[in-house]
């Protein structure tokens, strides 16, 4: 194990899953497997690695079936969203039925960058929560300066949804807000490394507030990996510290936050021990 602080964490409970941690070969061309085997050293159980472009989803299924621990959402991101056609859907239909396939996503909303139009990002997510309806999979949110429109689009059709805001941004409000949509929307929160980040109060805030049988965690890794290895490389090991720092937050002993967050990843994306 290269990070020996890491080593105190090896004995809680029955671990922890990262519910967000994007594994592909793109970002650990190097190391994939001696990454995998350091978050099975500190016992991270299992992780869903999220699809970004639609064009990966080979990959990303292949990486699943080697490893016992690791599932897949398949998705095109909203930084993406201007690559969605008329052959997306039918792309993403074709892998959906892979028993390593638990989600759609991630999809969703990036008003802060605006990597592609927010005309295709809303059509590219509309598409894709179809698809999340019709095969009933949960759908993996990434939302960031666009909740009113992300509420809006959740609320205008009343068939069930479930799924996750990942990476969450928002604040106490937005917690309050997505409980007013109504019993149909059932959503989990999930917090990244940020929530760690000194400056991050309003998230500090919310996390406070997340009922228990809605919290996750996630490394979103290799980006914003959390105190006190941020600036580093993230990786799944380093979910601990997040969950470190949400127990924390809320008051709790880090085991039962592990095993709340265990539960709810099982539960969201219907994944056995
Ligand atoms: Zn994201
Ligand atoms: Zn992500």
């Amino acid at each position: 194990m290269h990070d020996t602080e890491l080593i105190r964490f090896q004995g809680i409970g029955s671990g922890i899953i990262d519910s967000h941690a994007h594994l592909a070969k793109e970002f650990f061309a190097e190391d994939q497997k001696s990454v995998i085997e350091n978050m099975k050293a500190v016992n991270v159980t299992q992780i869903i690695n999220p699809g970004i472009e639609l064009k990966t989803i080979p990959e990303l299924i292949e990486l699943a079936d080697n490893n016992d621990s690791i599932y897949v959402g398949i998705g095109l991101h909203p930084h993406q969203a201007n690559e969605w056609d008329e052959f997306s859907a039918k792309t993403i239909e074709n892998y959906i039925n892979h028993p390593k396939v638990v989600a759609i996503g991630e999809c969703g909303l990036d008003f802060y960058y605006n990597n592609s139009p927010k005309k295709e990002q809303i059509f590219a997510l509309k598409e894709q929560l179809k698809l999340a309806r019709q095969y009933n999979k949960p759908v993996i949110i990434h939302c960031r300066d666009a909740w009113t429109e992300l509420f809006e689009i959740l609320a205008e059709n009343s068939e069930p949804i479930r799924g996750v805001l990942h990476c969450f941004t928002g604040n106490i409000d937005v917690i309050n807000r997505l409980k007013q949509l109504g019993k149909h929307v059932d959503f989990y929160i999930s917090f990244s490394g940020i929530l760690t980040f000194p400056k991050a109060q309003d998230i500090q805030a919310a996390a406070k507030i997340v009922d228990d049988n809605r919290l996750l965690v996630e490394t979103d890794c290799p980006f914003l990996a959390p105190l006190p290895v941020r600036g580093k490389r993230n990786e799944p090991a380093y979910v601990w510290y997040t969950a470190e720092k949400l127990a924390e937050l809320r008051k709790q002993p880090l085991v039962t936050i592990a095993a709340l967050c265990t539960t709810n990843a099982q539960k969201l994306f219907g994944l056995t021990d």
